[in-house]
Parts: C-alpha cells; structure tokens; sequence
C-alpha cells in the first residue's frame, strides 16, 4: 500500500508516519530527512541540496524526483511505502505518479494533516529550541511556509480531483491523532 501523507511543515507528519508504518509494515520515506542526512555526510546530493534547504527553499524537483526513483528501486519499498513530505510541487507529483505507473503501482490513500498556521509557528519554534535546525529559524520559516503556501497547497487539490484526500484534525495527543490516521485508512 502507497500512502501519502501531505500538509504543512510542522503538521506531525514525521511522527505519525513513523506510527502508520510500523503498524502497517511498511517504510516510511521523507524527503527531508534523506537530504538532511547528505548534507550531513558532504555527499554530491547534499552539496547540491544545502543552500536551499538552509534558506527554505524547495529543493528542484529533478533531484527530488532522482531520489524518489532511487528509494523506489530498492527491494524494501517493493511492497508500498509511507511517503512523508515527499510531494510538495505538482510536477513532483506528476513524476511520482509516472515512477508508481511504471511498478504497476498508484496512490492508495492521500492523508492530509490540517493545522492552523499559528499552531504550526508555535511548533515550529518549540522544535528549533530541541533541534536545533538551521531551517527553523523566524526568517526560513517563513519562507517554508510561503513555499508551502504558493507551491504544496496546490498539490492538494490535484489529488483532491484524483485519488481523494482524507483530512486529518492534526491539533491533539500523538494518540488521538494516531487513531484518527487509522480510522481514515480504515484499519
Ligand atoms: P518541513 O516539511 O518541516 O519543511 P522537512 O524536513 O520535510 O521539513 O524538509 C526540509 C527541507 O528539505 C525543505 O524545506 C526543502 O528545502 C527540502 N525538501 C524536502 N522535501 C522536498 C521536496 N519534496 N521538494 C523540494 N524540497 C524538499
């Protein structure tokens, strides 16, 4: 089973992904954690990727979509994968689907995680205070969530027109949400 989850950085996303795939056995891909790791290790990806992410730019969809092709190829994902954050442009989402078509495969379920923007700033700087990410300073989260504004939110409605999204109320316990995300996969 392919599952998508979409929404606003600092939606929980991460952490509920987390949750579904162990439940349902399957490995949860997100984007930024992949890129954050190559950034880490200096990599040629992470070289690439670094300044955009640092700024809060979206990274360009050629890569993303490179790396997308590469985790699919690997013998885990062969069964279905949670995607975390993965989608956030309409071309992403366009080649996301191709990569799917091409393993007889499409988008089972399309999980959005809403949260209200002032739930999402006060997230957003609790995390920077744990974290630590360069990214979640006032300047780059704001222009995270402009990127999400102009660029993700788009994103919704094409899937909204295909697959169908399910909304999740992402506001309470880890639990509850948790809950939430298995009744709307009804499981
Ligand atoms: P958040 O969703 O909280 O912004 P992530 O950890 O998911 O944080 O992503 C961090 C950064 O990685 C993004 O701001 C962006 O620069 C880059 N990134 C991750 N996924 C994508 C993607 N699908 N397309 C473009 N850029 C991405």
């Amino acid at each position: 089973m392919d599952i998508l989850l979409l929404g606003p950085p600092g939606a929980g996303k991460g952490t509920q992904g987390a949750i579904v795939g162990k439940a349902l056995g399957l490995p949860k891909f997100a984007t930024g954690d992949l890129l954050r790791d190559a950034v880490k290790r200096g990599t040629p990806l992470g070289l690439e990727a670094r300044a955009e992410m640092e700024a809060g730019h979206l990274v360009g969809d050629d890569i993303i979509l490179g790396v997308v092709r590469e985790e699919l190829g690997k013998p885990e994902a062969s069964k279905g994968v949670i995607f975390d954050g993965v989608v956030r442009t309409i071309p992403q989402a366009e080649g996301l689907e191709r990569i799917l078509a091409e393993k007889q495969r499409k988008m089972d379920a399309v999980l959005f995680f809403d949260v209200s923007d002032e739930e999402i700033l006060a997230r957003l700087e609790r995390r920077r205070s744990i974290e630590g990410r360069a990214d979640d300073d006032p300047a780059a989260v704001a222009i995270r969530l402009r990127a999400y504004r102009e660029q993700t939110a788009p994103v919704l409605s094409w899937y909204e027109s295909r697959e169908g999204v399910r909304r999740i109320p992402a506001v309470g316990t880890i639990e509850e949400i948790a809950a939430r995300v298995r009744r709307a996969l009804g499981k």
